[in-house]
C-alpha cells in the first residue's frame, strides 16, 4: 500500500562523468519539466529486477529546464546505479514529477548545512539558495578523496568562506560537536550523507540539548552493519514462513506472500512498515533512521523495508490478520 506517484516518459538530454564514480544526467520529460524546490528528488522506474524497480535521485542545480541528477555508482547494489551509469544522451526513461520530503524552512535565523559523499546533491542546491537569499548559512562538505568533491568551484563562488571542505584521505574530518556548538541558538541543521555521519551529528545535537525538530535529515539508504544475506521470516499469526534472499527486502517478500504491511518511504524514514519482533536468531541489522537507538537495542520492532537479519531468522507479528478489515 503506497501513495500514488505519477510517471511520465522522458529523454536523457545530456550525460557525462563528473568524477570516477559519479555521473551527471540531465532528463527532460515529454511535455516539459515541472517546477521544483531545493531538496526535491525525482523517482525513476528502472528496468531492473523481475518487474522493474524505483530509484530516487535528488535534483541539483537550479529549477527550470531539464532535471539534473548526479548518480554515484554502487557496485554492491542491486543494479539501479549501474543502469543509470549506462544511460547516454537520447536514452528514454520513465520519471516521476519532483517530490520534496526535505524542504527548506526559510524562516530560521541561522543554518548549518552538512553533506557527506553523494549526500551533496540535495545540500548543494539548498545551501546555494540560502546564500543567494542572504541567509546566515554555514556549510560543511566531506568526501573521501579530492576528486570525489563535487561542485566545489560553484559552492566557493556562491558561499565564499562559508563553505568548508573535508577530504578524509588528507586526514580532514568534520567535528560534529564543534560544528553544532558554533551554530547560534535557533539555528537549523540539514544533513545528508552516510549513516555514520548522520548518527554522529544526531548524537552531538542531542548532547547539546538542541530541539529535535531543528535536526533535518534525508537518507539515501544504508548499507547496514552486516553484508546482506538470506534470512528466514516466520509470521506464526498468519501461518507464514518465507525466506528473504540477499538481494530483496523483507517488505517485498512479505507483500509477495500476501501479507499486508503499511509502508510509504521504503527507505527507513517514515516507520510505517515497522513490525513487532517476537524473537530473533542472529543479529537484527537495523538500517532505518526511524527507530531510536534505545528501540534498536531492544529489538522489539524492525522496519521491514530496509532492516535485515544477519545469520538466522526472525519471528514477527505484523498486527495484520486475514480476518481484520482490509486497508485499501
Ligand atoms: C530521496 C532520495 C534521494 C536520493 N538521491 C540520490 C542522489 O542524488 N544520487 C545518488 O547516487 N543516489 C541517490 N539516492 C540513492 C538511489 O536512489 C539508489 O539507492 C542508489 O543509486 C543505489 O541504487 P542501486 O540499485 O545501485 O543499489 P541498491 O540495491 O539500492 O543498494 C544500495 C546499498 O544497499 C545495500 N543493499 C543491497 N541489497 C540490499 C538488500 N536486499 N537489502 C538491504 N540493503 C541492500 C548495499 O549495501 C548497497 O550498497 C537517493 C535515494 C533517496 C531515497
Amino acid at each position: 500500500m503506497r501513495f500514488a506517484v505519477h510517471y511520465r516518459q522522458a529523454q536523457v538530454v545530456a550525460a557525462r562523468d563528473l568524477s570516477p564514480s559519479v555521473r551527471s544526467i540531465e532528463i527532460m520529460p515529454d511535455g516539459g519539466a515541472a517546477h521544483w524546490s531545493p531538496g526535491s528528488h525525482i523517482n525513476l522506474l528502472l528496468p531492473i529486477g523481475d518487474t522493474g524497480e524505483v530509484r530516487s535521485y535528488s535534483l541539483v542545480g537550479e529549477p527550470g529546464g531539464a532535471y539534473r541528477i548526479c548518480v554515484k555508482r554502487d557496485d554492491l547494489g542491486r543494479g539501479g546505479s549501474r543502469y543509470m551509469h549506462s544511460l547516454k544522451e537520447g536514452a528514454r526513461v520513465t520519471v516521476s514529477d519532483p517530490h520534496n520530503l526535505f524542504e527548506l524552512d526559510f524562516q530560521r535565523p541561522h543554518y548549518l548545512m552538512v553533506a557527506g559523499g553523494i549526500g551533496i546533491t540535495p545540500i548543494s542546491s539548498m545551501a546555494k539558495t540560502l546564500a543567494r537569499r542572504g541567509a546566515d548559512v554555514t556549510m560543511l562538505y566531506a568526501a573521501r578523496t579530492a576528486d570525489e568533491l563535487l561542485f566545489s568551484d560553484e559552492l566557493r563562488e556562491a558561499m565564499g568562506e562559508r563553505v568548508r571542505f573535508f577530504v578524509s584521505q588528507d586526514g580532514a574530518r568534520i567535528d560534529p560537536d564543534a560544528a553544532v556548538s558554533a551554530l547560534p541558538p535557533g539555528g537549523e541543521l540539514y544533513i545528508c550523507g552516510p549513516m555514520g555521519l548522520v548518527d554522529a551529528f544526531r548524537r552531538a545535537w542531542r548532547a547539546a540539548g538542541r530541539p529535535q525538530h531543528l535536526f533535518r535529515t534525508e537518507t539515501f539508504g544504508s548499507g547496514g552493519a552486516y553484508a546482506p544475506e538470506p534470512f528466514l521470516v516466520r509470521a506464526p499469526h498468519l501461518g507464514i514462513e518465507v525466506v528473504v534472499p540477499a538481494d530483496r527486502s523483507m517488505l517485498d517478500v512479505l507483500e509477495e506472500a500476501g501479507v499486508e504491511v503499511m509502508f510509504d518511504c521504503k527507505r527507513g524514514e517514515c516507520g510505517l512498515c515497522a513490525v513487532d519482533v517476537v524473537s530473533a536468531e542472529g543479529a537484527i541489522d537495523h538500517r532505518d533512521v526511524f527507530l531510536s537507538e534505545h528501540e534498536k537495542q531492544s529489538n522489539a520492532r524492525m522496519c521491514a523495508c530496509v532492516s535485515r537479519v544477519a545469520g538466522g531468522a526472525v519471528t514477527i507479528d505484523t498486527g495484520f490478520t486475514p480476518d481484520a478489515p482490509r486497508l485499501t
